[in-house]
């Protein structure tokens, strides 16, 4: 019988706010990877889980930028329970492409899309209660919330998302090297 004490897992959650989910694909992208990843990571929040609230964490990873209330929920959610908050790819860091709508007036963009777009006949802009608040700009998670890390890309690859895991949950100071930086 092994005498070894077994560690704690790390406990990471993941979110996608205004994102496209492809930050999310570029964490599967670490293929065989992911089970190494899976003997020191439990999931709380995440597509991988059907947690519905994130709970005390060790590392939350967001995609996406702050587009609605429910997004400010979330985030703050977020920056509550992970001890370290990582902005994953180019729509967290700076909005990204659904920041596009922030030289744009918001009601000319509605009225565009949901009444005046080709095709839509007897059109109305979606006015549920349950749908949650547009804000009227697209925010930067760091302008909602403190962020301890930013990984830049869109996506950012597989490899980058798994050195700066091994290296913040080896206890190092995570740091890119060149080739994983992506901008494009
Ligand atoms: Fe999608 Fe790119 Fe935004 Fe990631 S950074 S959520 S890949 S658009």
């Amino acid at each position: 019988m092994s005498d070894s004490i077994p560690m704690p897992r790390v406990r990471v959650a993941t979110t996608s706010l205004a994102g496209c989910f492809g930050c999310h694909m570029s964490f599967l992208d670490m293929d065989e990877r992911l089970l190494d990843l899976a003997k020191v990571v439990e999931f709380d929040r995440s597509p991988l889980t059907d947690i519905k609230h994130c709970g005390p964490c060790d590392i939350g990873l967001i995609e996406g930028g702050v587009c609605n209330a429910e997004n400010v929920h979330v985030l703050r959610e977020f920056r509550r329970n992970c001890k370290t908050l990582v902005a994953v790819g180019a729509c967290a860091i700076n909005g990204g492409l659904p920041a596009q709508r922030n030289h744009l007036d918001l009601g000319d963009c509605l009225q565009q899309v949901y009444v005046k777009r080709d095709g839509v006949e007897d059109g109305g802009v979606p006015d549920d209660p349950e749908l949650p608040l547009l804000l009227d700009r697209v925010h930067p998670i760091h302008e909602v919330v403190r962020v301890d890390y930013f990984i830049p890309g869109c996506p950012p690859s597989g490899d980058a998302i798994w050195t700066f895991l091994t290296d913040l949950i080896g206890g190092r100071t995570p740091r890119l090297p060149h080739p994983l930086l992506h901008f494009d």
